[in-house]
Protein backbone atom coordinates (compact mmCIF):
# COMPACT_ATOMS: atom_id res chain seq x y z
CA UNK A 1 0.00 0.00 0.00
CA UNK A 2 0.84 3.73 -0.63
CA UNK A 3 2.98 4.99 1.69
CA UNK A 4 2.16 8.73 3.29
CA UNK A 5 4.27 11.55 5.04
CA UNK A 6 2.77 11.85 8.79
CA UNK A 7 3.47 14.45 11.06
CA UNK A 8 5.67 13.16 14.02
CA UNK A 9 3.29 14.44 16.74
CA UNK A 10 0.35 11.76 15.35
CA UNK A 11 3.04 9.38 15.67
CA UNK A 12 3.62 6.95 18.67
CA UNK A 13 6.80 5.09 19.66
CA UNK A 14 4.98 2.52 21.01
CA UNK A 15 1.85 1.53 20.17
CA UNK A 16 3.28 1.72 16.38
CA UNK A 17 5.50 -0.59 17.14
CA UNK A 18 2.97 -3.30 18.21
CA UNK A 19 0.75 -2.58 14.88
CA UNK A 20 4.36 -2.90 13.24
CA UNK A 21 5.04 -6.14 14.71
CA UNK A 22 1.30 -7.76 13.94
CA UNK A 23 1.74 -6.13 10.44
CA UNK A 24 4.93 -8.20 9.64
CA UNK A 25 3.66 -11.15 11.65
CA UNK A 26 0.66 -11.35 9.66
CA UNK A 27 0.66 -9.49 6.20
CA UNK A 28 -2.71 -10.79 5.09
CA UNK A 29 -4.53 -9.83 7.99
CA UNK A 30 -5.51 -13.41 8.83
CA UNK A 31 -5.55 -13.47 12.59
CA UNK A 32 -7.66 -10.77 13.93
CA UNK A 33 -7.45 -11.75 17.69
CA UNK A 34 -5.89 -9.22 19.84
CA UNK A 35 -2.36 -8.36 20.80
CA UNK A 36 -2.16 -8.68 24.91
CA UNK A 37 0.09 -6.12 26.66
CA UNK A 38 1.05 -7.79 29.87
CA UNK A 39 2.38 -5.10 32.49
CA UNK A 40 1.57 -6.72 35.18
CA UNK A 41 -1.86 -5.57 37.23
CA UNK A 42 -2.36 -4.07 34.14
CA UNK A 43 -3.16 -6.17 31.06
CA UNK A 44 -3.85 -4.49 28.00
CA UNK A 45 -5.94 -5.81 25.13
CA UNK A 46 -4.87 -4.16 21.85
CA UNK A 47 -7.06 -4.60 18.48
CA UNK A 48 -5.17 -6.50 15.72
CA UNK A 49 -6.47 -3.13 13.13
CA UNK A 50 -7.20 0.27 14.40
CA UNK A 51 -6.13 4.17 14.25
CA UNK A 52 -5.23 5.76 10.68
CA UNK A 53 -6.71 4.36 7.48
CA UNK A 54 -5.61 4.93 3.95
CA UNK A 55 -8.00 7.85 3.25
CA UNK A 56 -6.54 9.52 6.11
CA UNK A 57 -3.13 9.62 5.47
CA UNK A 58 -4.15 10.70 2.05
CA UNK A 59 -5.84 13.44 3.13
CA UNK A 60 -3.02 14.51 6.28
CA UNK A 61 -0.03 14.24 3.17
CA UNK A 62 -2.08 16.41 1.02
CA UNK A 63 -3.20 18.49 3.27
CA UNK A 64 0.26 19.28 4.82
CA UNK A 65 1.75 19.70 1.34
CA UNK A 66 -0.44 22.14 0.85
CA UNK A 67 -0.26 24.39 3.76
CA UNK A 68 4.16 24.15 3.28
CA UNK A 69 4.06 24.79 -0.40
CA UNK A 70 1.29 27.65 -0.05
CA UNK A 71 2.92 30.11 2.68
CA UNK A 72 0.64 33.66 2.76
CA UNK A 73 -2.48 32.16 1.12
CA UNK A 74 -5.99 31.98 2.34
CA UNK A 75 -6.45 28.14 2.70
CA UNK A 76 -10.05 26.33 3.59
CA UNK A 77 -11.22 23.27 4.16
CA UNK A 78 -14.84 22.99 3.15
CA UNK A 79 -15.44 21.63 6.74
CA UNK A 80 -13.53 19.29 9.39
CA UNK A 81 -10.89 17.03 7.08
CA UNK A 82 -12.06 13.67 9.28
CA UNK A 83 -13.51 13.29 12.76
CA UNK A 84 -10.84 14.14 14.96
CA UNK A 85 -10.68 17.21 17.35
CA UNK A 86 -6.94 16.97 17.31
CA UNK A 87 -6.49 16.80 13.81
CA UNK A 88 -8.24 19.48 12.86
CA UNK A 89 -7.07 21.80 15.83
CA UNK A 90 -3.74 21.25 15.08
CA UNK A 91 -4.78 22.44 11.00
CA UNK A 92 -7.13 25.15 12.69
CA UNK A 93 -3.94 26.21 14.55
CA UNK A 94 -1.84 26.49 11.55
CA UNK A 95 -3.92 28.75 9.64
CA UNK A 96 -6.32 26.68 7.85
CA UNK A 97 -10.11 27.60 7.90
CA UNK A 98 -13.35 25.90 7.28
CA UNK A 99 -15.83 26.79 5.25
CA UNK A 100 -18.68 25.03 7.22
CA UNK A 101 -19.43 22.61 10.20
CA UNK A 102 -19.68 18.98 10.24
CA UNK A 103 -23.56 19.65 9.32
CA UNK A 104 -23.23 22.02 6.16
CA UNK A 105 -24.01 24.73 8.04
CA UNK A 106 -21.73 28.20 6.49
CA UNK A 107 -19.59 29.15 9.25
CA UNK A 108 -17.90 31.43 6.46
CA UNK A 109 -18.88 34.47 4.62
CA UNK A 110 -18.69 32.58 0.96
CA UNK A 111 -18.75 36.06 -1.00
CA UNK A 112 -15.60 36.91 0.34
CA UNK A 113 -13.50 33.84 -1.52
CA UNK A 114 -11.56 34.74 -4.34
CA UNK A 115 -9.85 32.37 -6.94
CA UNK A 116 -6.81 33.03 -5.76
CA UNK A 117 -7.85 31.14 -2.55
CA UNK A 118 -6.94 27.09 -2.07
CA UNK A 119 -10.30 25.58 -0.54
CA UNK A 120 -9.37 21.44 0.24
CA UNK A 121 -11.89 19.07 -0.19
CA UNK A 122 -11.81 16.57 3.15
CA UNK A 123 -11.46 12.92 2.78
CA UNK A 124 -15.45 12.56 2.72
CA UNK A 125 -15.49 14.19 -0.83
CA UNK A 126 -18.22 16.49 -1.23
CA UNK A 127 -21.63 17.37 -3.39
CA UNK A 128 -21.62 17.82 -6.89
CA UNK A 129 -24.04 21.20 -6.05
CA UNK A 130 -21.00 22.51 -4.01
CA UNK A 131 -18.54 21.73 -6.51
CA UNK A 132 -20.14 23.89 -8.96
CA UNK A 133 -20.61 27.07 -6.71
CA UNK A 134 -16.45 26.46 -6.01
CA UNK A 135 -16.39 26.55 -9.96
CA UNK A 136 -18.48 29.53 -10.41
CA UNK A 137 -15.87 31.47 -7.88
CA UNK A 138 -13.22 30.76 -10.11
CA UNK A 139 -11.81 27.64 -7.96
CA UNK A 140 -10.91 24.45 -9.47
CA UNK A 141 -12.77 21.49 -6.52
CA UNK A 142 -10.11 18.97 -8.14
CA UNK A 143 -6.73 20.99 -7.68
CA UNK A 144 -6.74 20.28 -3.82
CA UNK A 145 -9.14 17.46 -3.60
CA UNK A 146 -8.17 14.76 -0.75
CA UNK A 147 -11.58 12.79 -1.18
CA UNK A 148 -10.58 8.99 -0.22
CA UNK A 149 -10.28 6.77 -3.18
CA UNK A 150 -13.10 4.49 -1.35
CA UNK A 151 -15.26 7.32 -1.55
CA UNK A 152 -15.02 7.18 -4.65
CA UNK A 153 -15.42 3.38 -5.46
CA UNK A 154 -18.88 4.08 -3.80
CA UNK A 155 -19.81 6.91 -6.22
CA UNK A 156 -18.57 4.54 -9.06
CA UNK A 157 -20.79 1.41 -8.09
CA UNK A 158 -23.96 4.31 -7.97
CA UNK A 159 -22.99 5.12 -11.11
CA UNK A 160 -23.00 1.53 -12.55
CA UNK A 161 -26.05 1.15 -10.67
CA UNK A 162 -27.79 3.95 -12.56
CA UNK A 163 -26.88 3.08 -15.49
CA UNK A 164 -28.74 0.03 -14.77
CA UNK A 165 -31.59 1.71 -13.99
CA UNK A 166 -31.76 0.84 -10.82
CA UNK A 167 -32.47 3.24 -7.50
CA UNK A 168 -30.27 3.88 -5.45
CA UNK A 169 -30.82 3.03 -1.98
CA UNK A 170 -27.79 4.56 0.24
CA UNK A 171 -27.52 2.70 3.38
CA UNK A 172 -26.09 5.57 5.68
CA UNK A 173 -25.96 8.92 8.02
CA UNK A 174 -28.13 11.30 6.44
CA UNK A 175 -26.36 14.45 7.40
CA UNK A 176 -22.67 12.64 7.33
CA UNK A 177 -21.06 14.31 4.97
CA UNK A 178 -19.87 11.27 3.14
CA UNK A 179 -23.36 10.31 2.85
CA UNK A 180 -24.19 14.33 1.35
CA UNK A 181 -21.89 13.69 -0.79
CA UNK A 182 -22.69 10.14 -2.04
CA UNK A 183 -26.63 11.00 -2.15
CA UNK A 184 -25.82 14.30 -4.38
CA UNK A 185 -23.33 12.30 -7.00
CA UNK A 186 -26.13 9.06 -7.13
CA UNK A 187 -29.49 11.25 -7.31
CA UNK A 188 -27.16 12.86 -10.89
CA UNK A 189 -27.67 9.56 -11.94
CA UNK A 190 -30.80 7.76 -10.51
CA UNK A 191 -33.62 7.90 -8.27
CA UNK A 192 -31.88 7.82 -4.75
CA UNK A 193 -32.84 7.76 -1.17
CA UNK A 194 -31.13 7.40 2.04
CA UNK A 195 -32.08 4.86 5.01
CA UNK A 196 -29.78 5.28 8.25
CA UNK A 197 -30.37 1.79 9.30
CA UNK A 198 -32.72 -1.80 9.82
CA UNK A 199 -35.58 0.15 11.27
CA UNK A 200 -35.78 2.38 8.45
CA UNK A 201 -35.38 -0.12 5.64
CA UNK A 202 -38.41 -2.10 7.68
CA UNK A 203 -40.19 0.82 6.84
CA UNK A 204 -39.13 1.04 3.64
CA UNK A 205 -40.44 -2.33 3.24
CA UNK A 206 -43.76 -1.56 4.19
CA UNK A 207 -43.88 1.40 1.60
CA UNK A 208 -42.98 -1.34 -1.12
CA UNK A 209 -45.79 -3.63 0.55
CA UNK A 210 -48.36 -1.15 1.06
CA UNK A 211 -49.02 0.78 -2.51
CA UNK A 212 -52.04 2.95 -0.66
CA UNK A 213 -49.57 4.38 1.77
CA UNK A 214 -47.78 6.65 -0.81
CA UNK A 215 -48.84 10.30 0.60
CA UNK A 216 -46.78 8.74 4.31
CA UNK A 217 -43.56 7.55 2.57
CA UNK A 218 -42.99 10.94 1.23
CA UNK A 219 -43.46 12.03 4.86
CA UNK A 220 -41.33 9.29 6.08
CA UNK A 221 -38.38 9.85 3.56
CA UNK A 222 -39.20 13.74 3.06
CA UNK A 223 -35.15 15.49 2.93
CA UNK A 224 -33.97 11.49 2.23
CA UNK A 225 -35.10 11.67 -1.70
CA UNK A 226 -33.76 12.55 -4.34
CA UNK A 227 -35.86 15.55 -6.59
CA UNK A 228 -38.67 13.70 -8.60
CA UNK A 229 -38.51 10.69 -6.90
CA UNK A 230 -41.52 8.60 -8.06
CA UNK A 231 -43.00 6.30 -5.77
CA UNK A 232 -45.43 4.21 -8.50
CA UNK A 233 -42.23 3.08 -10.02
CA UNK A 234 -39.00 4.28 -8.18
CA UNK A 235 -38.92 1.11 -6.03
CA UNK A 236 -39.75 -1.27 -8.04
CA UNK A 237 -35.64 -2.12 -8.99
CA UNK A 238 -33.18 -1.04 -6.60
CA UNK A 239 -28.94 -1.72 -5.60
CA UNK A 240 -27.76 -1.28 -2.20
CA UNK A 241 -24.61 0.90 -1.74
CA UNK A 242 -23.38 2.38 2.02
CA UNK A 243 -21.50 5.02 3.57
CA UNK A 244 -18.20 3.48 3.72
CA UNK A 245 -18.18 3.59 7.90
CA UNK A 246 -21.60 1.91 8.33
CA UNK A 247 -21.97 -1.81 10.51
CA UNK A 248 -21.27 -4.35 8.12
CA UNK A 249 -23.40 -6.36 9.46
CA UNK A 250 -26.76 -4.04 9.20
CA UNK A 251 -25.74 -3.85 5.98
CA UNK A 252 -26.28 -7.59 5.02
CA UNK A 253 -29.73 -7.61 7.10
CA UNK A 254 -30.73 -4.55 5.34
CA UNK A 255 -29.81 -6.46 1.77
CA UNK A 256 -31.33 -9.53 3.08
CA UNK A 257 -34.37 -7.67 4.31
CA UNK A 258 -34.86 -6.11 0.58
CA UNK A 259 -34.84 -8.97 -1.05
CA UNK A 260 -37.35 -11.16 0.80
CA UNK A 261 -39.70 -8.00 0.71
CA UNK A 262 -39.09 -7.90 -3.17
CA UNK A 263 -39.40 -12.15 -3.38
CA UNK A 264 -42.67 -11.66 -1.58
CA UNK A 265 -43.74 -8.93 -3.97
CA UNK A 266 -42.92 -9.89 -7.35
CA UNK A 267 -41.64 -13.68 -6.64
CA UNK A 268 -38.32 -15.23 -5.83
CA UNK A 269 -37.97 -16.29 -9.71
CA UNK A 270 -37.63 -12.59 -10.58
CA UNK A 271 -35.55 -11.03 -8.02
CA UNK A 272 -32.76 -10.68 -10.09
CA UNK A 273 -34.65 -7.87 -11.86
CA UNK A 274 -35.93 -6.09 -8.86
CA UNK A 275 -32.62 -6.06 -6.73
CA UNK A 276 -28.80 -5.70 -7.79
CA UNK A 277 -26.66 -8.18 -6.69
CA UNK A 278 -24.22 -6.08 -5.25
CA UNK A 279 -21.92 -6.17 -2.18
CA UNK A 280 -21.28 -4.14 0.51
CA UNK A 281 -18.98 -0.51 -0.17
CA UNK A 282 -18.03 -0.54 3.09
CA UNK A 283 -14.27 0.13 2.45
CA UNK A 284 -11.32 -2.07 3.93
CA UNK A 285 -10.79 -0.14 7.16
CA UNK A 286 -14.00 -0.61 8.64
CA UNK A 287 -13.71 -4.17 7.60
CA UNK A 288 -10.94 -4.86 9.14
CA UNK A 289 -11.87 -2.46 12.26
CA UNK A 290 -15.46 -4.63 12.87
CA UNK A 291 -13.15 -7.68 12.14
CA UNK A 292 -10.73 -6.26 14.70
CA UNK A 293 -13.27 -5.57 16.93
CA UNK A 294 -15.20 -8.90 17.03
CA UNK A 295 -11.95 -10.39 17.92
CA UNK A 296 -11.82 -8.16 20.96
CA UNK A 297 -15.54 -9.37 21.52
CA UNK A 298 -13.78 -12.59 22.39
CA UNK A 299 -11.50 -11.60 25.03
CA UNK A 300 -12.66 -11.60 29.23
CA UNK A 301 -11.92 -7.91 30.03
CA UNK A 302 -13.36 -5.32 32.94
CA UNK A 303 -13.96 -2.85 30.67
CA UNK A 304 -13.15 -1.16 27.17
CA UNK A 305 -11.66 2.29 26.17
CA UNK A 306 -12.63 3.24 22.66
CA UNK A 307 -10.40 6.22 21.49
CA UNK A 308 -11.67 8.82 18.72
CA UNK A 309 -13.62 12.03 17.53
CA UNK A 310 -17.40 11.87 19.14
CA UNK A 311 -18.72 13.02 15.60
CA UNK A 312 -16.76 9.68 14.10
CA UNK A 313 -19.39 7.14 12.49
CA UNK A 314 -16.74 4.45 12.06
CA UNK A 315 -15.70 4.80 15.64
CA UNK A 316 -19.31 5.09 17.14
CA UNK A 317 -19.98 1.77 15.20
CA UNK A 318 -16.77 -0.17 17.39
CA UNK A 319 -18.25 1.30 20.38
CA UNK A 320 -21.50 -0.05 19.53
CA UNK A 321 -20.14 -2.86 19.17
CA UNK A 322 -18.27 -3.29 22.48
CA UNK A 323 -20.94 -2.47 24.34
CA UNK A 324 -22.62 -5.26 23.72
CA UNK A 325 -20.26 -7.29 26.17
CA UNK A 326 -18.01 -4.76 28.25
CA UNK A 327 -18.61 -1.21 30.15
CA UNK A 328 -17.02 0.40 27.20
CA UNK A 329 -15.37 4.04 27.42
CA UNK A 330 -15.58 6.60 24.01
CA UNK A 331 -13.46 9.32 24.67
CA UNK A 332 -11.61 11.66 22.68
CA UNK A 333 -8.26 11.88 24.52
CA UNK A 334 -6.24 10.70 27.41
CA UNK A 335 -7.42 14.37 28.97
CA UNK A 336 -11.00 12.54 29.83
CA UNK A 337 -9.43 10.22 31.89
CA UNK A 338 -9.93 12.69 35.14
CA UNK A 339 -8.63 10.04 37.86
CA UNK A 340 -8.32 6.35 38.21
CA UNK A 341 -11.85 6.63 39.78
CA UNK A 342 -13.29 9.16 37.35
CA UNK A 343 -13.72 8.80 33.29
CA UNK A 344 -15.60 11.56 31.39
CA UNK A 345 -17.06 10.11 28.38
CA UNK A 346 -19.27 10.28 25.58
CA UNK A 347 -23.03 8.20 25.78
CA UNK A 348 -23.67 7.59 22.12
CA UNK A 349 -27.55 7.55 23.28
CA UNK A 350 -27.56 10.64 24.86
CA UNK A 351 -24.81 12.35 22.37
CA UNK A 352 -23.18 13.71 25.60
CA UNK A 353 -20.43 13.08 27.30
CA UNK A 354 -21.28 12.04 31.03
CA UNK A 355 -19.08 11.79 33.85
CA UNK A 356 -18.22 7.94 35.41
CA UNK A 357 -17.15 7.05 38.64
CA UNK A 358 -15.73 3.60 39.44
CA UNK A 359 -13.45 3.49 36.35
CA UNK A 360 -11.05 1.10 37.39
CA UNK A 361 -11.28 -1.15 40.08
CA UNK A 362 -9.15 -1.96 42.86
CA UNK A 363 -8.58 -6.21 42.21
CA UNK A 364 -5.92 -6.58 40.16
CA UNK A 365 -4.77 -7.79 37.37
CA UNK A 366 -7.00 -5.63 35.65
CA UNK A 367 -7.92 -6.54 31.59
CA UNK A 368 -8.35 -3.91 29.72
CA UNK A 369 -9.73 -3.51 26.12
CA UNK A 370 -8.07 -0.83 24.31
CA UNK A 371 -8.94 0.76 20.32
CA UNK A 372 -9.68 3.52 18.10
CA UNK A 373 -11.59 4.93 15.33
CA UNK A 374 -10.00 5.32 11.31
CA UNK A 375 -9.29 8.71 12.09
CA UNK A 376 -7.19 8.54 15.52
CA UNK A 377 -3.43 9.08 15.60
CA UNK A 378 -1.40 6.54 17.59
CA UNK A 379 0.00 9.11 19.50
CA UNK A 380 -3.58 9.81 21.39
CA UNK A 381 -4.09 6.14 22.05
CA UNK A 382 -0.45 5.97 23.62
CA UNK A 383 -1.04 8.83 26.04
CA UNK A 384 -4.22 7.00 27.24
CA UNK A 385 -2.24 3.82 27.68
CA UNK A 386 0.37 5.48 29.62
CA UNK A 387 -2.27 7.82 31.71
CA UNK A 388 -3.94 4.61 32.56
CA UNK A 389 -0.93 2.58 33.53
CA UNK A 390 0.53 5.83 35.31
CA UNK A 391 -1.96 5.03 38.00
CA UNK A 392 -0.29 2.00 39.07
CA UNK A 393 3.22 2.17 40.25
CA UNK A 394 4.50 -1.11 40.06
CA UNK A 395 3.51 -1.62 36.44
CA UNK A 396 6.52 -3.02 34.03
CA UNK A 397 8.56 -1.33 32.25
CA UNK A 398 7.20 -0.42 28.49
CA UNK A 399 10.61 -1.42 27.03
CA UNK A 400 10.28 -4.50 28.37
CA UNK A 401 6.52 -4.98 27.96
CA UNK A 402 7.31 -4.30 24.54
CA UNK A 403 10.49 -6.74 23.92
CA UNK A 404 8.24 -9.75 25.42
CA UNK A 405 5.69 -9.03 22.76
CA UNK A 406 8.00 -8.67 20.11
S1 LIG B 1 -12.63 5.16 6.71
FE1 LIG B 1 -12.41 4.17 4.70
S2 LIG B 1 -13.49 5.52 3.27
FE2 LIG B 1 -13.18 6.69 5.14
S3 LIG B 1 -11.26 7.77 4.78
FE3 LIG B 1 -10.71 5.84 5.77
S4 LIG B 1 -10.26 4.40 4.10
FE4 LIG B 1 -11.38 6.14 3.24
Amino acid sequence: MKQFDIPLLYKSSFISRIKNSRKINDPKKKDFTPALLDFGPIKFYIARHFGFCYGVENAIDISNRIINENPGKNIFLLSEMIHNPGVNNDLLSRGVQFLMDTSGKRIYNWDRLTKDDIVIIPAFGTTLEIESELKNKGLDPYKFNTTCPFVEKVWNRSTQLGNQAYTIIIHGQYNHEETRATFSHSAKIAPSLIIRDFNEAESLCSFILDESKEKEFYQFFKDKLSPGFDFSNDLKRMGVVNQTTMLASETDSIAELLKKTLSIKYGVAEIQDHLADTKDTLCYATNDNQESTYGLSNVNADFAVVVGGYNSSNTTHIVELLDQKFRTYFISSADKILSPNTISHFDINSKKEIRTNGFIHEIEPIHIILTSGASCPDAVVDLVLRKIISFFPRVKDMDLVLKEFE
